[in-house]
Protein backbone atom coordinates (compact mmCIF):
# COMPACT_ATOMS: atom_id res chain seq x y z
CA UNK A 1 0.00 0.00 0.00
CA UNK A 2 2.74 2.26 0.73
CA UNK A 3 3.43 3.15 -3.07
CA UNK A 4 0.12 4.82 -3.12
CA UNK A 5 0.50 6.96 -0.36
CA UNK A 6 2.84 10.57 -0.36
CA UNK A 7 3.63 12.86 2.22
CA UNK A 8 4.45 16.15 0.99
CA UNK A 9 4.43 19.46 3.03
CA UNK A 10 2.64 22.06 0.82
CA UNK A 11 -0.88 24.44 1.04
CA UNK A 12 -3.74 22.08 0.16
CA UNK A 13 -5.52 24.37 -1.86
CA UNK A 14 -2.72 24.22 -4.19
CA UNK A 15 -2.66 20.43 -5.20
CA UNK A 16 -4.18 19.91 -8.47
CA UNK A 17 -5.91 16.09 -7.23
CA UNK A 18 -9.03 14.59 -8.18
CA UNK A 19 -10.39 15.69 -4.64
CA UNK A 20 -9.25 17.69 -1.21
CA UNK A 21 -10.71 16.74 2.20
CA UNK A 22 -11.63 19.89 4.18
CA UNK A 23 -11.27 19.85 8.03
CA UNK A 24 -14.40 21.26 8.25
CA UNK A 25 -16.86 21.88 11.58
CA UNK A 26 -20.62 20.51 12.05
CA UNK A 27 -21.98 23.68 10.05
CA UNK A 28 -19.78 23.16 7.15
CA UNK A 29 -20.63 26.96 6.58
CA UNK A 30 -16.71 27.87 6.93
CA UNK A 31 -14.29 28.50 9.49
CA UNK A 32 -10.46 29.32 10.16
CA UNK A 33 -7.69 27.13 8.79
CA UNK A 34 -7.76 24.72 6.08
CA UNK A 35 -11.60 25.26 5.96
CA UNK A 36 -10.52 29.21 5.74
CA UNK A 37 -7.88 28.79 3.06
CA UNK A 38 -10.59 26.32 0.83
CA UNK A 39 -13.13 28.54 0.91
CA UNK A 40 -11.35 31.76 0.01
CA UNK A 41 -10.12 30.31 -2.77
CA UNK A 42 -13.07 28.33 -4.31
CA UNK A 43 -15.07 31.38 -4.27
CA UNK A 44 -18.50 31.72 -2.91
CA UNK A 45 -20.32 29.11 -4.38
CA UNK A 46 -18.69 26.39 -2.56
CA UNK A 47 -20.46 28.20 0.61
CA UNK A 48 -23.97 28.02 -1.49
CA UNK A 49 -23.56 24.50 -1.86
CA UNK A 50 -22.40 23.89 1.53
CA UNK A 51 -25.41 25.54 2.75
CA UNK A 52 -27.57 22.73 0.94
CA UNK A 53 -26.05 19.66 2.72
CA UNK A 54 -27.29 20.47 6.10
CA UNK A 55 -24.49 20.11 8.13
CA UNK A 56 -22.54 16.66 8.62
CA UNK A 57 -22.21 14.87 12.27
CA UNK A 58 -18.70 14.29 13.82
CA UNK A 59 -16.65 11.10 11.87
CA UNK A 60 -18.89 11.55 8.38
CA UNK A 61 -18.12 13.27 5.52
CA UNK A 62 -20.14 15.03 2.45
CA UNK A 63 -18.72 15.88 -0.96
CA UNK A 64 -19.06 18.94 -3.31
CA UNK A 65 -17.34 20.29 -6.07
CA UNK A 66 -14.15 22.45 -5.94
CA UNK A 67 -15.19 24.88 -8.06
CA UNK A 68 -12.07 27.73 -8.57
CA UNK A 69 -9.91 25.49 -6.91
CA UNK A 70 -7.58 22.99 -8.92
CA UNK A 71 -8.96 20.48 -7.14
CA UNK A 72 -12.57 18.66 -8.82
CA UNK A 73 -14.01 17.64 -5.46
CA UNK A 74 -14.08 18.72 -1.65
CA UNK A 75 -15.04 16.40 0.88
CA UNK A 76 -15.95 17.90 3.76
CA UNK A 77 -15.47 16.21 6.68
CA UNK A 78 -15.33 16.56 11.00
CA UNK A 79 -12.88 15.07 12.86
CA UNK A 80 -13.35 15.59 16.62
CA UNK A 81 -12.33 18.01 19.19
CA UNK A 82 -9.48 16.73 21.08
CA UNK A 83 -10.43 16.50 25.09
CA UNK A 84 -8.24 14.19 26.12
CA UNK A 85 -8.11 11.37 24.58
CA UNK A 86 -11.24 9.22 26.74
CA UNK A 87 -14.19 10.77 24.23
CA UNK A 88 -13.93 8.52 21.61
CA UNK A 89 -11.41 11.11 19.63
CA UNK A 90 -9.68 8.00 18.22
CA UNK A 91 -12.88 6.29 16.52
CA UNK A 92 -14.27 9.48 15.45
CA UNK A 93 -10.76 10.57 13.39
CA UNK A 94 -10.75 6.93 12.01
CA UNK A 95 -14.33 7.37 10.90
CA UNK A 96 -14.17 11.00 9.74
CA UNK A 97 -10.79 9.71 7.35
CA UNK A 98 -12.56 6.36 6.51
CA UNK A 99 -15.88 8.14 4.99
CA UNK A 100 -13.97 10.51 3.09
CA UNK A 101 -12.65 7.16 1.60
CA UNK A 102 -15.65 5.84 0.96
CA UNK A 103 -17.10 8.62 -0.40
CA UNK A 104 -14.43 9.25 -3.02
CA UNK A 105 -14.12 5.70 -4.38
CA UNK A 106 -18.08 5.84 -4.81
CA UNK A 107 -17.37 9.24 -6.97
CA UNK A 108 -14.96 7.62 -8.81
CA UNK A 109 -12.15 9.63 -7.43
CA UNK A 110 -8.35 8.45 -8.34
CA UNK A 111 -6.56 10.73 -6.46
CA UNK A 112 -6.90 12.72 -2.71
CA UNK A 113 -5.58 14.64 -0.65
CA UNK A 114 -5.85 14.85 3.33
CA UNK A 115 -4.85 18.03 5.96
CA UNK A 116 -3.88 16.31 9.32
CA UNK A 117 -7.42 16.51 10.28
CA UNK A 118 -7.95 17.90 13.90
CA UNK A 119 -4.34 18.83 15.03
CA UNK A 120 -5.38 22.47 14.82
CA UNK A 121 -7.80 24.12 16.16
CA UNK A 122 -9.62 21.07 17.21
CA UNK A 123 -6.18 20.52 19.45
CA UNK A 124 -5.58 16.51 18.52
CA UNK A 125 -1.83 15.89 19.22
CA UNK A 126 -0.21 15.50 15.68
CA UNK A 127 2.02 12.34 16.76
CA UNK A 128 -1.27 10.14 17.90
CA UNK A 129 -3.80 12.00 14.93
CA UNK A 130 -1.10 11.00 12.01
CA UNK A 131 -0.55 7.16 13.44
CA UNK A 132 -4.40 7.24 12.92
CA UNK A 133 -4.31 8.65 9.65
CA UNK A 134 -1.88 6.34 8.49
CA UNK A 135 -3.27 3.24 9.51
CA UNK A 136 -6.90 4.07 8.88
CA UNK A 137 -5.76 4.92 4.89
CA UNK A 138 -3.85 2.03 4.53
CA UNK A 139 -6.26 -0.22 5.86
CA UNK A 140 -8.75 1.28 3.55
CA UNK A 141 -6.21 0.69 0.29
CA UNK A 142 -5.80 -2.62 1.26
CA UNK A 143 -9.24 -3.55 -0.09
CA UNK A 144 -10.39 -0.96 -1.95
CA UNK A 145 -8.81 -0.09 -5.84
CA UNK A 146 -10.04 3.55 -5.65
CA UNK A 147 -8.51 6.72 -4.61
CA UNK A 148 -5.33 5.01 -6.49
CA UNK A 149 -3.42 7.78 -4.37
CA UNK A 150 -3.64 9.23 -1.58
CA UNK A 151 -1.49 12.64 -0.35
CA UNK A 152 -0.84 13.56 3.26
CA UNK A 153 -0.40 17.25 2.99
CA UNK A 154 1.51 18.72 5.58
CA UNK A 155 1.31 22.51 6.34
CA UNK A 156 4.44 23.04 8.50
CA UNK A 157 7.90 21.09 8.92
CA UNK A 158 7.38 19.94 12.11
CA UNK A 159 3.88 17.70 10.93
CA UNK A 160 5.88 16.51 7.89
CA UNK A 161 9.00 14.90 10.02
CA UNK A 162 6.08 12.60 11.83
CA UNK A 163 4.74 11.74 9.23
CA UNK A 164 7.50 10.94 7.34
CA UNK A 165 8.90 8.86 10.39
CA UNK A 166 5.37 6.76 10.97
CA UNK A 167 5.32 6.61 6.79
CA UNK A 168 9.18 4.82 7.42
CA UNK A 169 7.86 2.30 9.47
CA UNK A 170 4.64 1.29 7.91
CA UNK A 171 5.54 -2.11 6.73
P1 LIG B 1 -9.17 21.35 12.84
O1 LIG B 1 -10.28 22.29 13.29
O2 LIG B 1 -9.71 20.04 12.27
O3 LIG B 1 -8.12 21.16 13.88
P2 LIG B 1 -7.48 23.22 11.36
O4 LIG B 1 -7.76 23.82 10.03
O5 LIG B 1 -7.41 24.16 12.52
O6 LIG B 1 -8.57 22.07 11.55
O7 LIG B 1 -6.12 22.42 11.29
C1 LIG B 1 -5.96 21.17 10.67
C2 LIG B 1 -4.58 21.06 10.07
O8 LIG B 1 -4.55 21.75 8.83
C3 LIG B 1 -3.47 21.67 10.94
O9 LIG B 1 -2.40 20.75 10.98
C4 LIG B 1 -3.07 22.92 10.17
O10 LIG B 1 -1.70 23.22 10.33
C5 LIG B 1 -3.36 22.49 8.76
N1 LIG B 1 -3.56 23.55 7.75
C6 LIG B 1 -4.00 24.82 7.93
N2 LIG B 1 -4.07 25.45 6.73
C7 LIG B 1 -3.68 24.55 5.80
C8 LIG B 1 -3.51 24.58 4.37
N3 LIG B 1 -3.77 25.68 3.66
N4 LIG B 1 -3.08 23.45 3.75
C9 LIG B 1 -2.82 22.32 4.45
N5 LIG B 1 -2.94 22.23 5.77
C10 LIG B 1 -3.37 23.33 6.44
Amino acid sequence: MKNRIQIVQKDITTMAVDAIVNAANNSLLGGGGVDGAIHRRAGKKLLAACRTLGGCVTGNAKITLGYNLPASYVIHTVGPVWQGGNHGEADLLASAYWRSLEVAAQKGIKTIAFPAISTGVYGYPVQDAARIALDTVCDFLQDHDLPQKVWFVCFSSQALTIYRELYDALC
